[in-house]
């Protein structure tokens, strides 16, 4: 039932306010702003489908220490996470961290899919060496027949493989030197699994730093960032500490992140050694505002004539807040024709592991926003978010990172 009439699916308002945002779930004034803004409204048209009303239900966990029915919860589980109803919050909730807080209160206990994911995520060696696998299941002829047999989905992994793409086996190299007059030395964050199925956006990065003078550290030791733990109800404790200690023991001037989704989870890492944190945080650049605060003015890149749409994922509009930064850059290729793609502001449906915990809500979603790509007439769709780009490309979309466009677009020295 809705509880008040403001229930339009409109344009939602534009980002409010500064200040810090209120971690009180009791707070929320019930005003409905924040309905607009969100894409599982947009999808079921029902008050129990809007941030007003999860915040509610996030209320009664942490505030009120109630009990919640299961269709709350399956109505809380249903969010996708984007944070899209914080950043027009004229009360500033702090979203994200409430919903997190309330999935750890919930205790979630996760199927032995989800429990194997955490441990190969948490373990790159594990990962690393279970990589070929992949790499042969794809080149075997089995994709199709396995397919159609049915056997994924009774196994629940049909998901999962509609998104395999061809793992790269080797790791990075530890470091890559500076291309140009050396000017510092930063390290590269790449987590997880990006180092296997995202190899040539880390590449584009590494050179991209190298052509501006930078040596670029990737440490073998880091981890993943956590994000799909603590969005989940479990932990990211061990895995934040991990990354803070490996990063913060490097001598380097930034540790830089390439893709929105980690980065938005690592700007916000807190640790029980809170100097340590905050250490870490105040080193950590946005790759693209770090290359554009370090661009030098002799490094011309070769003209092109592509029209290319940006899509704005929800971590970098929500939580990084620094999109434009991606339109200045790609600024730097003489002749791309840019873009926004229309209603940037409504999440593709990856969120994080949502496409493959609620695969028919994502894929609603997902169908939205390629009917906007396929109108944009582009020739190519860049996304700073792996998982947004992996999610789309799933179904036929052409997404790739700016950086590889722009790496691409180097002068040959
Ligand atoms: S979360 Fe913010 S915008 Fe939404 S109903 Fe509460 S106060 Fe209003
Ligand atoms: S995070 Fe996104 S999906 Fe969840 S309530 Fe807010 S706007 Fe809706």
């Amino acid at each position: 039932m809705f509880d008040f009439m403001d229930m339009s699916y409109d344009e939602p308002g534009e980002p409010v306010g500064s200040g810090p945002y209120i971690p009180d779930a009791g707070e929320c004034m019930r005003c409905g702003i924040c309905i607009a803004s969100c894409p599982t409204f947009r999808l079921f048209q029902v008050d129990e489908e809007t941030p007003r009303r999860r915040i509610r239900t996030i209320s009664k966990l942490l505030v009120e220490n109630l009990p919640i029915s299961a269709d709350e919860r399956l109505h809380l589980d249903n969010c996708v996470q984007c944070r899209a109803c914080e950043t027009v919050c004229p009360s500033r909730m702090a979203y994200g961290q409430l919903f997190d807080q309330a999935q750890a209160e919930l205790k979630v206990n996760p199927g032995w899919l989800a429990k194997l994911a955490f441990k190969l995520i948490e373990n790159k060696g594990w990962l690393r060496r279970l990589m070929p696998l992949p790499a042969v299941y794809l080149k075997s002829g089995l994709q199709k027949p396995l397919r159609r047999s049915g056997l994924l989905k009774k196994l629940h992994l049909a998901d999962a493989e509609a998104l395999l793409g061809k793992p790269a086996l080797q790791a990075l190299a530890v470091s890559y030197p500076a291309s140009t007059t050396k000017r510092g030395r930063v390290a590269l964050f790449t987590g997880c699994i990006a180092e296997h199925f995202d190899r040539e956006t880390l590449l584009a990065a590494i050179k991209l730093l190298n052509a501006i003078g930078y040596e670029v550290l990737v440490p073998p030791q880091q981890g993943c960032c956590g994000a799909i733990h603590q969005h989940n109800g479990q932990s990211a404790a061990g895995l934040i500490d991990n990354n803070i200690a490996v990063f913060n023991a490097l001598d380097v001037d930034a540790v830089l992140h390439a893709a929105t989704g980690c980065g938005a989870m690592l700007s916000e890492y807190q640790s029980d050694d809170g100097e340590a944190a905050q250490l870490f945080r105040q080193r950590l650049w946005d790759i693209n505002d770090f290359l554009l605060k370090h661009w030098t003015d002799d490094l011309q890149l070769t003209s092109s004539k592509l029209k290319v749409a940006v899509h704005e994922p929800c971590s970098q509009r929500n939580v990084l807040k620094n999109q434009q930064a991606v339109y200045v850059l790609l600024q730097k290729i003489p002749g791309l024709s840019i873009a926004a793609l229309t209603d940037n502001h409504i999440c593709c449906g990856a969120g994080g592991s949502y496409m493959l915990t609620h695969p028919d809500n994502a894929a609603q979603l997902r169908a939205l926003k390629q009917q906007i790509i396929s109108a944009s007439s582009a020739d190519v769709v860049v996304s700073g978010n792996f998982g947004c780009a992996v999610y789309l490309n799933a179904d036929g979309g052409r997404i790739e990172h700016p950086l590889q466009l722009l790496a691409r677009q180097l002068p040959v020295r």
